[in-house]
């Protein structure tokens, strides 16, 4: 063998998965070869050209905390940024960035190419290298061999993938891309258990057939967010205006009159569609009494007259999207850059994966993202993450990193993924989280960088500048807890506007739970506000929820003892009396590692853990 082609792990697809996947192994000190079809698409985009959003930037502000690329690309390529319901509470606080796809991708690549420890090589994976119950390398295009301690397959929608465009089809990755066929075939004579998801685009259209002149304008937020726990709204490119128009009555008929050529409805696509990202045929068809949908008219980049119509993904005939189009207020000349198109793929049961993403049956062999069943690039990212991270630690012969519920939005996803499957793409919504006051996305360092730290994910100017700011942050609140406040005395006649019925001492940390009061309200009593907004923001969150974080705080640590509780993969559950047939079926599909697993899925009552229980007890 040629030692210098032996990796500790090799990442195959420079996706948004693969892309984090290689830069954590290569970051903890793996020597690392990412394979993918075409270099020039490493970090492509193959949807819309946005970051973030509800329930998403929790994981793309958990990937940065962790030390990955997407937030920190995202700065670099971000044309529009919002903080999306800025009006509620923290937990659902969302930041969401427009890119400019050539911007966004070329800063991935100088993140990819500038890694120590990572080699990129552009080639298809055929074959992978199966010795025993082990994955041991992968076989290219070319007939190259790669050996390797470890796998990760991160391809993405390339896996048998068929492009739809009304009763058309063809083979592809997604347009413009070849499928990986080779290795979908192969991957099928493993012991895997394979099915088909879909998902859509919209068509995209000229900005200069377009009439802006009627169209609601969308500017982004002021001030300027920013996605990187280490960026800053200086290294933003320019930014521009998004707009907004809608579907009509007009519109929604010439769609209809494409019903009999929809590969959706003629049968002609059998994967299941993403349910919260369905194509314009689908709202049209699903909910008939609507006369009109938004459409968010989003440019795809500075140097690109290219527009993204948010909301008319479809794969219906070609010319009934470009009537349907020129249907839409704005767009009534507007020239078609791209069609709108379907794309059916191979994905595999993530129930057969375990909590480090590594294959149960093939041992060294890790999957992330659309592969396993989710869609977007924030899920993708997350999951690239943790994979490479486990298979770097496999391959360094250390325990795996598996974050918890309470832990991570990655921690969600992936209990979620491994412990129900998915039916149709699944995709993070902050109501997927029950403790979602503790996973906020302002407190995703706090919650991970530590802990990346200590698996070698984060370097050294991230770790000290995370240190200063907790360091911060602790200093603040030391002080607002010892800071007290007298009835009657100067500072409490100053606060009197807000609230007048001061009758006793309090400290600076009880005023800052008042509704009615803010840090800056109280931060210059007897001392000095602290400059950093991100440390006043954390000072203000923990002070103004600690009741209910508390509470949340509490819940987790008695469930927790149930999370230390493992149940042997063999357990054997028809032994366990009182347990329903159905109940049994469901543990035995889910084959949950813990008892907290095992009480998060669907159907299992706490009687039922009550009863599992004992039964552990009396084996153990
Ligand atoms: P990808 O980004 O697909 O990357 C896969 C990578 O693997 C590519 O670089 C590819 O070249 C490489 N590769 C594949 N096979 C091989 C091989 N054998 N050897 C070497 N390299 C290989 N997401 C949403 O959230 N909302 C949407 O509305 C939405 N619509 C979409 C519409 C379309 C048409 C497509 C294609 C995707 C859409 N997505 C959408 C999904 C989003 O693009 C994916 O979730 C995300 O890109 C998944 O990231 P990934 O890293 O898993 O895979």
């Amino acid at each position: 063998m040629n030692t210098s082609h032996h990796y500790q792990v090799i990442v195959i697809g420079g996706g948004h998965a693969g892309t984090e996947a290689c830069l954590a192994a290569a970051r903890m000190g793996c020597k690392t070869l990412l394979l993918t079809h075409n270099i020039e698409t490493l970090g492509q985009m193959s949807c819309n050209p946005a970051i973030g959003g509800i329930g998403k930037s929790h994981l793309v502000k958990e990937i940065d905390a962790l030390g990955g690329a997407m937030a920190r690309a995202t700065d670099l390529g971000g044309i529009q940024f919002r903080v999306l319901n800025a009006r509620k509470g923290p937990a659902v606080r969302a930041t969401r960035a427009q890119a400019d796809r050539v911007l966004y991708k070329a800063a991935v690549r100088e993140i990819l190419e500038n890694q120590p420890n990572l080699q990129i090589f552009q080639q298809a994976a055929e074959d992978l290298i199966v010795e025993g119950e082990r994955v041991t390398g992968v076989v290219t295009a070319m007939g190259l061999k790669f050996t390797a301690d470890t796998v990760v397959l991160t391809t993405g929608t390339f896996l048998g993938g068929k492009i739809h465009i009304g009763l058309e089809n063809y083979s592809g990755g997604r347009a413009g891309d070849p499928p990986s066929i080779g290795l979908a075939n192969r991957l099928r004579e493993l012991p895997l258990t394979v099915s088909r998801l879909k998902t859509g685009t919209p068509p995209r259209v000229d900005a200069r057939s377009v009439d802006f002149s009627d169209l609601e304008e969308q500017w982004g937020d002021t001030p300027l967010p920013v996605m990187s726990y280490l960026g800053n709204v200086e290294q933003h490119p320019q930014q521009v205006c998004c707009w907004i128009t809608h579907t009509n009555e007009q519109t929604h008929d010439i769609i209809r009159e494409g019903f009999d050529r929809s590969p959706m409805f003629t049968g002609v696509i059998e994967g299941v569609g993403p349910r919260y990202c369905p194509s314009i045929e689908d709202k049209i068809n699903r909910f008939a009494d609507k006369d009109s949908h938004q459409i968010f008219v989003e440019p795809e980049g500075l140097t690109t007259h290219e527009l993204y119509p948010n909301g008319i993904s479809t794969s219906l005939p070609f010319d009934i999207q470009e009537r349907a189009v020129r249907s839409i207020k704005g767009f009534e000349n507007a020239h078609i850059t791209r069609p709108g198109y379907a794309i059916e793929y191979d994905f595999f049961d993530p129930r057969e994966l375990q909590y480090s993403l590594e294959n149960r049956y093939l041992k060294g062999l890790y999957f992330a993202g659309q592969i396993n069943g989710t869609t977007g690039y924030e899920e993708a990212g997350a999951q690239g993450l943790l994979a490479g991270t486990n298979a770097a630690l496999r391959a360094q012969d250390k325990e795996p990193w598996c974050p918890r519920r309470d832990e991570a939005y990655i921690g969600v996803l992936v209990d979620d993924l491994i412990s129900l499957g998915t039916k149709e793409p699944y995709r993070m919504f902050t109501s997927r989280a029950e403790y979602r006051l503790l996973l906020r996305e302002d407190n995703a360092d706090d919650r991970l960088t530590e802990i990346g730290r200590n698996l070698g994910l984060v370097g050294d100017h991230r770790w000290q500048v995370f240190s200063e700011k907790r360091d911060a942050v602790a200093r603040e609140q030391a002080r607002f807890a010892s800071t007290w406040v007298q009835a009657g005395s100067a500072e409490a006649k100053a606060l009197e506007a807000k609230i007048p019925t001061l009758q006793r001492e309090y400290s600076l940390a009880d005023l800052l739970k008042r509704p009615e009061l803010k840090y800056t309200d109280l931060a210059n009593i007897k001392g000095e506000a602290v400059t950093d907004e991100r440390v006043a923001e954390q000072v203000e969150i923990a002070a103004k929820y600690s009741g209910y974080i508390e509470r949340q705080q509490q819940d987790i640590d008695r469930l927790r003892a149930h999370e230390n509780t493992q149940i042997p993969v063999d357990f054997d559950y028809d032994i366990v009396q009182g347990l329903s047939n159905e109940v049994k079926q469901k543990l035995c599909d889910a084959r949950p590692q813990t008892l907290a697993r095992a009480s998060r899925l669907p159907g299992i009552t706490p009687a039922a853990i009550s009863l599992i229980l004992v039964y552990l007890k009396k084996q153990g």
